[in-house]
């Protein structure tokens, strides 16, 4: 119970800063989802076809999926029930493990409960005050607050300047050099020049740690992510996935050499201090790679839809950014008219989120469309038909 005194004062403070908040149009609402993910959905008991999810091949609830993760509950149960390091790994997170070091080429994975822990576990385990972060400015956050974490200096660079990014590495005399940046950005949809990127980190002795969040599953042969897609292998990269996205489960791996992943083991503390994911998950997430692998209709369905939404919408005063990805931006400006045109296209039952600052810069305000194998191109059409209209 609130009462009088001086607590309440710290409540006036917070709800004026939420009104500010609702002020400038910046309120952040949930909607509830009454269905499973996936391409139509039912929100407040209504039906939507729905561009919002990062489930871009349509497996968040594959019904082999499912099935996967029944049979991994009856093997494994529910619960974990401890961290990795004391009794919480089980047989199918390394069966997983080693299948996802070899499906992404890389000599070793570890299993991460989030993207976000695994981003941290990185930064913090394997640098310190001596060392230093270089940093696209357009990363995910989970990036920055990486970086920030592990005391590191941290530098950031205009989005892909690799003239910039060259010139900070010159001048560093840092112990070791990371620099990390989204593979596929998350709210602009293009990719990284990883091989330009690579030869710069060999160029200064740099680690180069690529978070393909949103590649892995659907760029490269068999989706085997940003790596494959460049036809890239070197002992430089440190990569990080997700698991909760393309494929369509939860959860995230880092790969790269032996001693990277020997000394997240040993000192990560995102790893190291937390309960590790139910082995059910890793049940699931074996199936989702078969499904990943064998997925190339769903990817090149997939492609298609990209291309028809691309050569539909014709924006005169919004601006579509470059990109070959399912993520899509439409760059609308203010905040305010970036919520109105998701309003009114959820008025005709088209879901798609409105991205605000702080995620995106000051000004770019955007409807972020995420295309999913799960679409049909009647419903790809009907979005831009609808966006067409309301410009
Ligand atoms: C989603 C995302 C993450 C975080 O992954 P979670 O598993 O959702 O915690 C990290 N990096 C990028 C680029 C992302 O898009």
């Amino acid at each position: 119970m609130k009462s009088e005194g001086p607590a309440t004062l710290l409540y006036a403070a917070l709800a004026s800063e939420l009104a500010e908040l609702e002020q400038r149009g910046l309120t952040r609402r949930r909607r509830v989802l009454e269905t499973p993910q996936g391409a139509r959905v039912a929100v407040d008991g209504r039906e939507f076809v729905s561009f919002c999810s990062n489930d871009y091949l349509g497996l968040a609830a594959h019904p082999e999926l499912i099935e996967a993760a029944r049979q991994g509950a009856a093997d494994f149960g529910v619960g974990a029930g401890a961290s990795h390091l004391i009794l919480g790994h089980a047989t199918a997170h390394e069966v997983l493990e080693q299948r996802l070091a070899s499906f992404t080429g890389l000599p070793r994975a570890l299993l991460f409960s989030t993207g976000y822990m695994a981003n941290i576990g990185v930064a913090t385990a394997l640098l310190g005050r001596e060392d230093a972060v270089f940093a696209d400015r357009l990363n995910h956050a989970s990036l920055n607050d990486a970086a920030l974490l592990a005391r590191a200096r941290f530098q950031r660079y205009p989005h892909l300047d690799l003239d910039a990014l060259a010139r900070l590495l010159a001048a560093s005399r840092a112990r070791r050099k990371l620099v990390v940046t989204d593979a596929v950005f998350s709210m602009d949809g293009d990719i990284a020049p990883v091989p330009d990127l690579v030869a710069l980190c060999e160029r200064y002795d740099a680690w180069l740690f690529l978070d393909d969040a949103h590649g892995f599953g659907v760029l490269g042969p068999e989706g085997r992510g940003v790596l494959a897609h460049f036809g890239i292998r070197s002992p430089r990269v440190i990569y990080m996935a997700t698991l909760g996205k393309a494929a369509g489960v939860f959860g995230a791996f880092v790969a790269g050499e032996t001693e990277v992943v020997e000394s997240l083991i040993q000192r990560a503390r995102t790893y190291i201090y937390t309960t590790a994911a139910p082995a059910m998950m890793s049940v699931a997430l074996q199936k989702s790679l078969d499904l990943i692998q064998g997925g190339e209709a769903r990817r090149q369905h997939l492609r298609a839809l990209i291309a028809r939404l691309r050569e539909r919408l014709q924006p005169e005063q919004w601006r579509l950014m470059p990109s070959q990805t399912a993520i899509q931006a439409l760059v609308i400006g203010s905040s305010g008219a970036a919520v109105a045109v998701s309003e009114a296209l959820a008025r005709e039952a088209l879901l798609v989120p409105a991205i605000r600052p702080p995620t995106v810069p000051q000004g770019t305000a955007r409807l972020r469309i995420s295309l999913s194998a799960a679409h049909t191109h009647e419903e790809v059409e009907r979005l831009a038909t609808a966006l067409n209209v309301l410009q």
